[in-house]
C-alpha cells in the first residue's frame, strides 16, 4: 500500500484505500465480464446482479426491518429537500422542521415552497447544540417532522432519537438527513419513516442518493405525490421499478458496494461505532486538554464525523493549515459559515489519520500558545 495523506474533507471525502485500490484493479476488467462497471448496461444480468448485491448488503448492515425499502436516487440531499414535501405531503401540507444548523435551515427554506412549515425547535443562531425534546412542539397533524442527525458544517450531532409518542405527535413519522453519518454505528432504522442522504460520505462518491423509506408511508398514508413531482423523483415510481425507473448512477453504486463490503469485513456498523468513538475520544480529548485550542459546540451533541474547532489568534490560521498541509494532513479549513478548522474524521478515517492531527496540534500549540 502507498502513504497517502490523511484527507479530512467534508464530502467529497476520503475514502478507504483497499476501495481504491480494489476499484483500480478491476477498473479494465469487472470479474472476467470483458467490461469496466462504468461500460455495463444497467439493465444487464451482469450489473443487476452488481446491484442487487449492494442493496442486500446495506440493508443487511443497516439493519433494515421488512416494513422499510432502500431506494437509489440522485440529486444528492439537496434534491430532497424539495422531494420530501413532494412526496410526503397530505392534503394539509402541514411540515414540521426541527432547525439546528446550516443543513437544516436549506431544508426548511425549500420545504417553504410546498408546504405549511412550522419549526418545532430550534438552537438558533448560534447553533451549537440540539434543543432539548422538552422545548419541541410537533403539530400532531403535520405531514412529518423534519431534523438534520448530523450538521456537517455546525459539527452538532443527535445522540438520541426523538421519540415521536413523547412528543406528543405518535403518528407523526420522522424524516432524517443522514447525509453525513450514515453507518457511522449502529441506528434502529423502524423508529424512521425517511432516512436519506448523499453517499459521497460515509458510503461513496457522490452521485448516488440514498433513501430508506418505511414503504407504508407511500403506499397508504400518502398514496400520490404532489402532481408537480416529476415522476423520476416520485418515490412511488422509484420503488415500483426498483430503482431503476431511469439509468441510475451506476459507477456510484458500485463504489458505494465496494464501501459496504469494506465495512462488513470490518465488523459492521457495530465495529463503526466503535472505531468512530475512538477517534473522536482522541480528538475532542486533545481539544479539552487544551486552552489554546476551542471547540464551542455543547459536549452532549459534539459530532463523532465533524469537528470544527478554532485558534485563539485569526493571524495563526494560515500556518496551522500549511504545516498540517506538510504534514500530510489535507482540507482542514472550517466551512466559511462558521470559520477556523474543521476535521472531518468519517469512516474510512483511519484512527492513525487523528492521530496525526492530535500530534500536530500539539506542536503547532507548543509553538504558539
Ligand atoms: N445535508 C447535509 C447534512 C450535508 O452535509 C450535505 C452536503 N454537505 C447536504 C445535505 C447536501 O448534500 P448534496 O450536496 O449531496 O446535495
Amino acid at each position: 500500500m502507498t502513504t497517502r495523506p490523511y484527507n479530512f474533507a467534508a464530502g467529497p471525502a476520503t475514502l478507504p484505500e483497499p476501495v481504491l485500490q480494489r476499484a483500480a484493479d478491476e477498473m479494465l476488467n469487472w470479474h472476467a465480464s470483458g467490461m469496466s462497471v462504468m461500460e455495463m448496461t444497467h439493465r444487464g444480468a451482469v450489473y443487476l446482479g452488481l446491484f442487487e448485491k449492494v442493496m442486500s448488503d446495506f440493508r443487511r448492515l443497516l439493519g433494515v426491518p421488512d416494513t422499510h425499502r432502500i431506494l437509489f436516487m440522485q440529486g444528492g440531499a439537496t434534491a430532497q429537500n424539495a422531494l420530501v414535501p413532494m412526496n410526503l405531503l397530505d392534503a394539509g401540507r402541514k411540515a414540521d422542521y426541527v432547525n439546528t444548523g446550516h443543513w437544516s435551515t436549506k431544508s426548511i427554506r425549500e420545504a417553504g415552497r410546498y408546504a405549511d412549515v412550522h419549526t418545532a425547535a430550534s438552537s438558533g443562531p448560534q447553533f451549537l447544540d440540539i434543543p432539548p425534546f422538552s422545548s419541541w412542539s410537533v403539530r400532531p397533524d403535520a405531514a412529518y417532522l423534519h431534523i438534520c442527525g448530523n450538521e456537517t458544517i455546525g459539527g452538532v450531532e443527535y445522540h438520541q432519537w426523538p421519540d415521536m409518542a413523547s412528543l406528543g405527535a405518535p403518528n407523526v413519522p420522522l424524516v432524517v438527513d443522514m447525509s453525513s453519518h450514515i453507518l457511522s454505528r449502529p441506528i434502529d432504522v423502524s423508529t424512521f419513516g425517511l432516512a436519506y442522504g448523499g453517499a459521497q460520505k460515509n458510503l461513496g462518491i457522490a452521485g448516488l442518493t440514498f433513501l430508506i423509506i418505511d414503504q407504508r408511508l407511500i403506499l397508504e398514508r400518502v398514496p400520490s405525490a404532489l402532481p408537480d413531482c416529476p415522476s423520476v423523483f416520485d418515490y412511488r415510481q422509484v420503488l415500483a421499478n426498483d430503482s431503476m425507473f431511469n439509468t441510475p448512477p451506476t459507477y456510484a453504486i458500485y463504489l458505494t458496494g465496494l464501501v459496504l463490503e469494506w465495512i462488513d469485513a470490518l465488523g459492521g456498523a457495530a465495529a463503526m461505532g466503535e472505531r468512530n468513538a475512538r477517534k473522536a475520544a482522541l480528538l475532542y480529548g486533545a481539544l479539552d486538554a487544551s486552552s489554546f485550542y476551542q471547540t464551542r459546540v455543547a459536549p452532549q451533541a459534539r459530532s463523532w464525523m465533524n469537528v470544527p474547532f478554532h485558534l485563539p489568534d485569526e493571524r495563526l490560521y494560515e500556518s496551522f493549515l500549511q504545516g498540517a498541509v506538510a504534514r500530510g494532513l489535507l482540507n482542514l479549513k472550517g466551512h466559511k459559515a462558521v470559520g477556523g478548522l474543521r476535521a472531518s474524521i468519517y469512516n474510512a478515517m483511519p484512527i492513525e489519520g487523528v492521530q496525526a492531527l492530535v500530534d500536530w496540534m500539539t506542536t503547532f500549540e507548543k509553538e504558539h500558545a
